[in-house]
């Protein structure tokens, strides 16, 4: 019996720096998010890679800096909203759709998320920057492919993608993935060599089943070429909602509308979105947010 890996990612570089990568696992992580949502079998399964596809894109970010992967598809979810931040920390949620409702492409052929799109906004740390967003079509409706394309047609990085969540029942039982990059200085046969490590893969989901330490995979697609560990992070869930965003948010109604709960309701309750905790704004909160907005 193997001792279970904690929810983690993984960087490294091969030797000469030409091959850059990240391996994650995050079991728990997708397992917990996952019945926060009350979401099982293929809704769990397309939360968890878009849950790890934004960690992978925050794993090569600045720190300060913020990822919002945003996928609207026509698939198993009209959207999932994910904020990934590069010390680990994640949130997000999936509106899902039910398997009579999906639509797969004019052909029935696309992956889990069928047609749609995929954008990723970075925030900088600093205020008053630019954020940067790219956004592209899914191609292929597999979110590890799409991103692939992403990484080629926005940041003109050559990239390999895999991402695999495994469900048993109503349980998540193993999720990971990988991302590989070349760099400009990569040579053609490293670039080959990898590739063909990676297509050995059979499953990655059943791989991580076996065993989901993320540097096992790593020394598995990087087999000969020496690769060093240039860190590790350990991953977490984190919700940054507070009373006072939720009041902010309310008040974003309106005057009139806040006057309108005050007479009926009396108070209000607002659900986030991400960890679905309930925040409730009393008459005598209502009557401060009314006097602020006069
Ligand atoms: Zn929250």
């Amino acid at each position: 019996m193997t001792q279970p890996v904690s929810d983690k990612w993984i960087k490294c570089i091969s030797d000469q720096g030409s091959i850059r990568g990240v391996a994650l696992q995050a079991t728990q992580l997708v397992r917990s998010v996952a019945s926060m949502h009350h979401l099982t079998g293929i809704h769990a399964e397309v939360l968890g890679e878009a849950l790890m596809g934004a960690l992978m894109v925050a794993s090569y970010c600045k720190t300060g800096e913020q990822v919002n992967l945003n996928v609207r598809g026509s698939g198993y979810s009209s959207q999932a909203l994910v904020d990934a931040h590069p010390d680990g920390a994640v949130r997000g949620y999936l509106l899902p759709r039910s398997r009579e409702e999906a639509f797969f492409g004019e052909g029935g052929d696309t992956g889990p998320w069928g047609v749609g799109t995929l954008s990723v906004l970075r925030t900088k740390g600093k205020p008053g920057t630019q954020p940067y967003i790219g956004t592209v079509p899914l191609v292929t409706g597999f979110l590890a492919k799409d991103l692939t394309f992403y990484w080629l047609q926005s940041e003109q990085v050559p990239s390999a993608v895999g991402l695999a969540v495994k469900t048993e029942g109503d349980e998540v039982v193993a999720a990971g993935g990988f991302l590989i990059q070349a760099m400009p200085q990569a040579s053609l046969s490293e670039i080959k060599a990898i590739e063909q490590n990676i297509k050995s893969i059979e499953s990655l989901s059943e791989d991580l089943a076996r065993d989901a330490d993320p540097l096992h995979l790593l020394a598995q697609i990087f087999q000969n070429a020496t690769f060093m560990i240039v860190q590790e992070t350990p991953l977490k869930f984190k919700c940054h909602c507070s009373q006072e965003r939720a009041e902010r948010a309310l008040a974003l109604s309106g005057a009139a509308e806040l006057r309108d709960i005050l007479k009926n309701e009396r108070k209000a309750s607002i659900r986030c979105d991400f960890c679905t905790k309930e925040y409730t704004i009393s008459a005598k909160d209502l009557e401060r947010l009314l006097a602020s907005s006069a």
